[in-house]
């Protein structure tokens, strides 16, 4: 398989990632944060975020991770780019469920509203399973090592260290609507975690 169709579409994908986003993070710029949880942790996560995403980036147009290269095989290609479609469509939802709530960081929005409906009826999460669908595309569909799993790795770091702090954050903004919302909801799978 030609490596160059993973490179297109490596740039097909961020280019739909980043023109679903673009609106949003246009639009939550015009409401005003009422309170913020950012930590310096929280600023170290999201510029990891960045590398992780950028990397893949860097692969598409520069030799320079040539060393780590590996031959692209179908299978792991027709997954990826299912993984990258179904992730996707979840992050237009999940955007459009959200609305002017969503924050690229821990902040909570004038007039927040708690949203349990669409994707989020099931999950508390349905973003951050979007984006890492998206990044276990991008690691099947990039024959490198490096740039392969770059933004799988940072994402899953970002998770696991965030996940908790957000719910913490929920809990102190939203009480016991949101502890009965947890009660009912599971956190990325639904029916399962
Ligand atoms: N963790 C969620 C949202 C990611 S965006 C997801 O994966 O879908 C992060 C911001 O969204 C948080 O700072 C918080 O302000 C907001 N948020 C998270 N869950 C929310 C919910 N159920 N309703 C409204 N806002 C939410």
């Amino acid at each position: 398989m030609n490596v160059w169709t993973a490179k297109a579409l490596v740039l097909v994908g961020t280019v739909v990632l980043i023109a679903i986003r673009a609106p949003h993070g246009h639009r939550s710029r015009t409401v005003k944060i009422a309170a913020s949880y950012k930590t310096p942790l929280e600023t170290g996560l999201l510029v990891l975020a960045w590398v992780g995403f950028l990397i893949p980036l860097i692969w598409v147009t520069s030799p320079v991770f040539w060393f780590a290269e590996y031959t692209l095989a179908t299978g792991p290609l027709g997954a990826g780019v299912m993984c990258l479609v179904i992730g996707l469509w979840l992050f237009y939802r999940s955007h459009a469920d959200l609305g002017t709530n969503w924050s690229i960081s821990l902040e909570v929005r004038e007039q927040h509203q708690l949203i349990t409906q669409g994707v989020y009826r099931r999950i508390r999460h349905p973003m951050y399973l979007a984006l890492a669908l998206y990044s276990i595309g991008q690691a099947l569909i990039i024959p490198n090592w490096v740039a392969g799993p770059s933004n799988l790795i940072a994402f899953a770091i970002l998770c696991a260290l965030r996940v908790g702090a957000e719910e913490k954050m929920m809990v102190e903004q939203f009480g016991d609507e949101y502890v009965a919302y947890s009660e009912k909801t599971k956190r990325l799978i639904p029916g399962v975690w």
